[in-house]
């Protein structure tokens, strides 16, 4: 059901200084940048390969990567999978015990459903799945 690792996100507190490491250190570009109103976040992605990293910077206090942030400082925040019918698959995902968190699935970065499952549930990494192409059909 895995298609591939999408990419996987790090958190910052600021996508410009993280730059001065991915970008002016280790080489990569720059993809897209966007705010993510919902989630209270502006993303980079950069792409690597097949994959992308995805540098999370939180817009409020109450963004999930602020809290992060708070909580155990920058450094890798999740995983995300690329899979075919999200919607479809999250029953059985539950029913094994994944722990969807509340709100999702719904529209993330790049306007593609997005769903994320509990670190308390899958051994500790947050995981997120990504449907690709927008509406199961690409
Ligand atoms: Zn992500």
């Amino acid at each position: 059901m895995l298609k591939k690792i999408d990419h996987f996100g790090v958190a910052v507190h600021g996508i410009e200084k993280a730059l001065g490491v991915y970008r002016d250190g280790l080489g990569l570009e720059v993809g897209s940048v966007e705010e993510v109103p919902e989630e209270g976040v502006r993303v980079a992605f950069l792409p690597i390969g097949e994959t992308r990293l995805e540098l999370l910077e939180p817009t409020n206090e109450s963004s999930p990567i602020a809290r992060f942030l708070k909580k155990r400082g920058e450094g890798l925040h999740h995983v995300c999978f690329q899979v075919d019918e999200l919607e479809k698959r999250i029953p059985d995902l539950r029913s094994r015990g994944l722990e969807l968190l509340p709100g999702y699935p719904r529209e993330g970065a790049e306007g593609e459903r997005v769903a994320f499952f509990h670190p308390r549930s899958t051994g500790g990494v947050l995981i997120e799945l990504r449907e690709k192409g927008g509406g199961g059909s690409a």
